[in-house]
């Protein structure tokens, strides 16, 4: 079994932030990526909202940087998914994708979310065939096609502008009569001239013979309006959210209602000494970049004072 120092789960904002952090404090950190390295932002389109980027930078391109930011500081960089982990004890002990078995003095959890669906079975049958959870990985094969978005938050927004950028047509697929984005971005949405809100609206199913031709739609379910309808669409995009990925620690960590990680206070200090929580695996509030990357910087810090003894 390898013996670490400080292992850090997870490759987003958080996890690169904590990394960048411990091995600048010589506490030598081993990354490992997770499933999907670069975390969710890699399928962001465009971030606006990130200090120090004027411009805006590309999701990618920002977890490239910070990739190559940790790397700089010597953080042992390594693909692998922690599939199981026993806390029970110090040093707290985590198996990489099913085999290989680490053992660390230190861990920090930063393995973020993973995007909801509906959890109707058509999503399962179109899967790959028109269902998608990410616009910026799938929105190219819609190029001047009709497409449907679920959601009526800032992802879903952020998503339907991209796809109206190349679709021919978009729905916005809404639950409620209003959108839960912040203003600039529902702006944006209601002043698109491709995109049409159909609020009010839930999907039933999907149907089309090889692929997604249509959407079944209803509006004001259980209504006295209650108005069934179909929209022919070539694409069926969800943006409704996510799940903590924080089943494998279920046993050993408090979780809300949700499955977020429960922290203390401020902290990203879990009930365990010495095993933090960092970014949207722990934040069922605010799960933006930024923040992420401050409590990836708060997990180092705490981290680093845990192993000198130092009670913060
Ligand atoms: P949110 O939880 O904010 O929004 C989810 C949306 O999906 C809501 O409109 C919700 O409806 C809807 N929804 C949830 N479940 C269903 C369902 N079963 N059927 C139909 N609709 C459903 O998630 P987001 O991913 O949009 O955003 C998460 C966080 O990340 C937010 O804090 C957001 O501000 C932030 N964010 C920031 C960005 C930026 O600053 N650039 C970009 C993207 C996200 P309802 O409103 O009815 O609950």
């Amino acid at each position: 079994m390898e013996k670490v120092n400080c292992l850090i789960i997870g490759s987003g904002p958080a996890g690169y932030t904590a990394a960048i952090y411990t091995s600048r404090a010589n506490l030598f950190p081993v990354l490992y990526e997770g499933i999907q390295p670069g975390g969710q932002l890699t399928t962001t389109n465009e971030i606006e909202n990130f200090p120090g980027y004027p411009n805006g930078v590309a999701g990618f391109q920002m977890m490239e940087d910070l990739k190559k930011q940790a790397a700089r500081f010597g953080v042992d960089i390594r693909p692998g998914v922690a599939t199981s982990c026993d806390l029970s004890q110090s040093p707290y002990k985590v198996t990489i994708d099913g085999k290989r078995q680490i053992e660390t003095k230190v861990l920090i959890i930063c393995t973020g979310a993973t995007a909801k669906y509906l959890g109707i079975p058509d999503e399962v049958k179109y899967g790959g065939l028109g269902v998608s959870v990410c616009a910026t990985c799938d929105g190219f094969f819609y190029r001047k096609k009709t497409v449907a978005i679920v959601g009526g938050g800032d992802s879903a927004c952020e998503e339907a502008i991209y796809l109206a950028g190349l679709a021919g047509k978009v729905y916005m697929i809404v639950r409620k009569n209003h959108l839960r984005a912040t203003k600039i971005m529902q702006e944006r949405v209601l002043n698109h001239p491709k995109i049409e809100v159909l609020f009010n609206t839930n999907t039933l199913g999907l149907f089309g013979e090889k692929a997604v031709e249509g959407a079944y739609l209803v509006k004001h379910t259980g209504t006295a309006q209650e108005e069934k309808f179909d929209v022919a669409i070539d694409g069926f995009f969800l943006a409704i959210g996510h799940t903590p990925n924080s089943a494998i620690f279920k046993d050993y960590l408090e979780l809300d209602e949700t499955g977020y990680i429960k922290t203390q206070g401020r902290s990203t200090k879990t009930a365990i000494p010495g095993v933090f929580a960092a970014g949207d695996v722990a934040d069922p509030h605010y799960r933006q970049a930024i923040t992420a990357a401050g409590s990836g910087c708060i997990a180092a810090i705490e981290a680093e004072r845990y192993l000198a003894g130092i009670s913060c």
